[in-house]
């Protein structure tokens, strides 16, 4: 099975206590382990698959109890880096509707330093660019083009979730799809949310946004669209796979658990490239990776809520 290196931040997210309310209301917050890129990595490795984290955290308590969690899952951190800035952190609250309000407080995420050993380990592996954070500069930004550029030889596999966040891009929209194409374009598959999907193309209606991201190279798209499941679409054929129905009590790591679950099926295939053109196979791993997303919804938190293969079997 392929490892999958999973680059970007590992940060707390101090969850609000008394759902319902936003964060100008909220009082009491727990603490969680968050930040996409890691979530995706444990994902995998609940699923029982390989993945590596590479990202930072602070060398405090709060950096020490989030690769703890990593670890009890199984994740491989010893490409994880710490720094004497202090760990990231992110408040997070859910409203009414089970969506998110969200302020981060940037520290370690965006220390990471590029190391060029890694690029060996890329060969015949796969590499997911999931960080939120990345685009904002820092180390971590440099650190991210570098290891993109590595993984650019034709035995890697690149997958990219743009995790835009509004707040940290206001007013600077354009910014950040600019960051974003070069990583569009090489990507297996690119996987977005339909908020995503429309403010990277520019076009408001789904069918066009998809044309587009065709258009500028990506092969395989995945349009992420909640409970009514996901779009898939290839240069062959376009089809939303809808998901289960579930009671959904928070969204947080949805989007997370979906691509891990894509990942580890990819890793579990020889031919990458037969497995890619085949629309059976691959509706069968969206169907699969739409139900992780599912049963993450149904409890709070992100990693607590990723589904096991156990689970995902029954
Ligand atoms: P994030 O906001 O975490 O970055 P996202 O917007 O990409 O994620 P969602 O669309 O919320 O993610 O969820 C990912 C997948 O999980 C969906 O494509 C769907 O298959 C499944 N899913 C999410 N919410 C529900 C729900 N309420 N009912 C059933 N399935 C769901």
């Amino acid at each position: 099975m392929k490892k999958v290196f999973c680059i970007g931040e590992l940060l707390i997210d101090f969850v609000a206590e008394n759902q319902g309310k936003n964060l100008s209301v909220a009082k009491e917050f727990t603490k969680k382990a968050g930040g996409a890129p890691a979530n995706v990595a444990c994902a995998i490795s609940k699923l029982e698959g390989k993945s590596v984290f590479v990202g930072c955290v602070g060398d405090d308590p709060f950096g020490n109890f989030l690769l703890n969690i990593l670890e009890e899952n199984n994740v491989d951190t010893s490409m994880a880096q710490k720094s004497n800035i202090f760990t990231t952190l992110a408040f997070v609250s859910i409203d009414d509707d089970g969506e998110r309000d969200f302020v981060f407080s940037r520290g370690a995420d965006k220390e990471l330093k590029y190391d060029s050993t890694l690029k060996k380990d890329f060969k015949n592996n796969m590499v997911h660019f999931g960080a939120a954070t990345a685009m904002l500069g820092g180390n971590l930004e440099e650190a991210y083009n570098r290891y993109f550029f590595d993984a650019l030889t034709k035995d890697s596999f690149i997958s990219f979730d743009p995790n835009y966040r509004e707040d940290l891009w206001k007013h600077k929209e354009d910014v950040f799809i600019k960051k974003c194409m070069p990583f569009i374009q090489k990507s297996h598959p690119g996987k977005f949310s339909l908020e995503e999907a429309t403010l990277l193309s520019g076009k408001k209606d789904l069918d066009e946004a998809c044309n587009f991201l065709h258009q500028t190279g990506v092969a395989i798209i995945v349009v992420t669209l909640g409970k009514e499941g996901t779009l898939l679409s290839t240069r062959d054929f376009r089809k939303t796979i809808p998901s289960i129905e579930v009671s959904p009590v928070d969204t947080t790591g949805a989007g997370d658990a979906f691509i891990g679950c894509m990942l580890k099926q990819i890793a579990e295939h020889d031919s990458l490239e037969l497995l890619l053109e085949s629309e059976q196979e691959l509706s069968q791993i969206v169907s699969k990776a739409n139900k992780a997303g599912a049963i993450t919804t149904t409890n709070f938190g992100a990693i607590e809520s990723l589904p096991t293969q156990k689970q995902l079997d029954s």
